[in-house]
């Protein structure tokens, strides 16, 4: 396969992958940054001195059916002018000490929606902790965010529809001053 096809298949906008391995349940992707250069976080010049590397085995989404491990080459640098050494890469795509990518955490989460815990993480090769981790990093923002969004709410308005003519109820809140829908709450379904 060629490195371009290689790149496409997996897919990431910050990684480059040079070789692909596939063995009966997993596909390895061996990988690194694509940029070969960073910012020092201390002076702001820009060194593409390398300090010292580490592979490192990063989850991905699965691909038909297979593991999708991304072995990564994790390059630190130092900095020629300022002398700070051991300036670890940043990705867009996997969070610092992550193990995952962020798309298979959010990948995790949302089959956590239909199945238990056990049940994700026994499909995807993980134990139960981790896939309770996925799930936290990506539903705490989300939590986060509406909190901080209700904390900043002036009044609310509580309004009634309905969702049976004349017999089944939902229930609507809204911001009122921002004209923003906060939720919905439907009757439950054994009662539509
Ligand atoms: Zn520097």
């Amino acid at each position: 396969m060629q490195d371009n096809n290689i790149i496409k298949f997996l897919d990431l906008p910050d990684i480059i992958a040079t070789e692909i391995i596939s063995t009966e349940d997993r596909y390895i992707f061996i990988a690194e940054a694509k940029k070969n250069h960073i910012v020092c976080p201390q002076c702001g010049n820009i060194t593409n001195k390398i300090h010292d590397t580490k592979w490192q085995n990063i989850r991905d989404i699965p691909i038909r059916g297979k593991l999708v491990i991304i072995r990564l080459l994790k390059k630190r640098y130092r900095c020629p002018y300022c002398h700070k050494r051991g300036i670890p890469e940043k990705y867009e795509s996997i969070d610092k000490y992550a193990r995952n990518t962020k798309r298979f955490d959010k990948c995790l989460a949302k089959e956590t929606v239909s199945k238990d815990y056990s049940k994700v993480a026994r499909e995807n090769g993980l134990s139960y902790t981790a896939v309770n981790n996925a799930v936290k990093k990506v539903i705490d923002p989300l939590i986060e965010q509406q909190l901080s969004k209700l904390s900043q709410l002036k009044a609310i308005s509580i309004d009634e529809f309905a969702v049976l003519k004349r017999h089944k109820y939902g229930v609507s809140i809204t911001d009122p001053i921002n004209r923003e829908l906060i939720d919905i709450y439907l009757p439950a379904k054994r009662m539509i």
